[in-house]
């Protein structure tokens, strides 16, 4: 056994088909009582539920969270948590609302109950966004880790299934990065070998019948494990690409992960065998980056970034922006390889 350290971060999990059905006891065993509820414009609807649910405990909603988390929304979320007196936020939704929720939470102190509707994973991390005149900056802060996080399935049941199979995706990517994270530990690695394989077989059964209890269940519970192991451990080529192409060319966040992810993979294969064992053991598979690129292809997921609206013309800036700083990856950056890795991504070949 490697030597590891293992720190452990405080988050209370409450997880089940109705679990929502406990948001009061929650709020109350958080010492709070007066919520100030979250959402995207697209989920004004839950938040109002949730607010019913609250009662007089809810103070208000704020609906107008959307992705990356602009300043001036984070500037006006905080104001009216201000005006409301509120003591507790209360995000519905995706790594969007969830990343309204954090940047009220590093201002204010206020504690976040998140009741994340996809698998992006953010509720299990302190890890903030917050994107100022065109560039997100990100950073990790405890203050921001949701004080407690219900996973109820059925709210995922109405996430979209494309959206439902790049989510999953992008929560793989968070797992199989951990496998090789420099920081890994062996707690990580177990919760990251069974976040894959749950949601790796969840997706093919969501893509037949999107309300499929069971899987949305085993996805959910995935995309839990998935998102712990980015909260405790550090990332690499992966997600340092997918923060490149998503903030310097604006592509979509859960679709350019499953895009990128076999890419990379096939990238750092020979300088992490055992993480890529362990991914396709997880998958079921024979080889890693082939197992991810099948996945996203047979449940019709994008598999080229020039079908999500980059421009080939912007590869090379890509590139020469991945590599400004070096950071920790099984395999050292190299120019040639790496340019090679965004045209196969680019054009949708399967991994090499
Ligand atoms: P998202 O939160 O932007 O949601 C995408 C869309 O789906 C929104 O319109 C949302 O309202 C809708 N939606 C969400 N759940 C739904 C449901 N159950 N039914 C119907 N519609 C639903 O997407 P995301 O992929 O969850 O989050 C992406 C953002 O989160 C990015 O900005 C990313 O950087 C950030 N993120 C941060 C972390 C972190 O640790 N800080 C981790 C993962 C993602």
């Amino acid at each position: 056994m490697k030597p590891f350290i293992y720190t452990a971060q405080p988050s209370r999990v409450i997880f089940g088909n109705g679990a929502l059905a406990q948001l009061s006891e929650e709020i109350n065993a958080m010492g709070a009582k007066k919520a100030l509820v979250l959402s995207t414009p697209e989920q004004r609807a839950s938040a109002q539920k949730i607010a019913d649910l609250l009662g007089s405990h809810a103070v208000g909603i704020f609906d107008r969270a959307v992705m990356h988390v602009p300043i001036e929304t984070a500037r006006e979320a905080r104001a009216v948590a201000r005006q409301l007196g509120a003591d507790c936020a209360v995000a519905i939704g995706g790594g969007s609302t969830i990343g309204l929720g954090k940047a009220i939470a590093m201002e204010s102190g206020l504690p976040i109950l998140a009741i994340p509707t996809t698998y992006a994973g953010s509720e299990m991390t302190p890890i903030f966004g917050i994107t100022e005149a065109g560039i997100k900056k990100t950073g990790r802060d405890l203050r921001v880790l949701p004080r407690t996080v219900i996973y109820d399935p059925e709210l995922s049941q109405s996430l979209p299934v494309g959206l439902s199979v790049t989510s999953g995706i992008n929560a793989i990517a968070h797992a199989a990065e951990g496998l090789y994270a420099v920081d890994g530990n062996p707690i990580m690695s177990l919760m990251a070998e069974e976040g894959i394989a749950a949601i790796s077989r969840a997706l093919p059964q969501i893509r037949q019948q999107s309300d499929q209890m069971a899987a949305r269940s085993d996805a959910l519970y995935g995309a839990w494990l998935c998102g712990t192991v980015l909260g405790h451990v550090g990332m690499a080529l992966h997600h340092k690409l997918c923060h490149t192409l998503g903030g310097s060319f604006n592509l979509p966040h859960a679709e350019t992960h499953t895009i990128v992810l076999s890419h990379a993979l096939a990238y750092n294969a020979k300088a992490a065998p055992q993480a890529m064992v362990r991914i396709a053991r997880a998958l079921q598979v024979d080889s890693a980056p082939q197992g991810i690129y099948e996945l996203a292809l047979h449940n019709g997921a994008p598999v080229a970034l020039k079908d999500i609206g980059m421009r080939e013309q912007d590869l090379d800036k890509a590139c020469d922006i991945a590599l400004q700083n070096q950071y920790p990856n099984p395999r050292p950056l190299e120019r040639s390889a790496l340019r090679q890795l965004l045209q196969n991504a680019f054009d949708g070949a399967p991994p090499q």
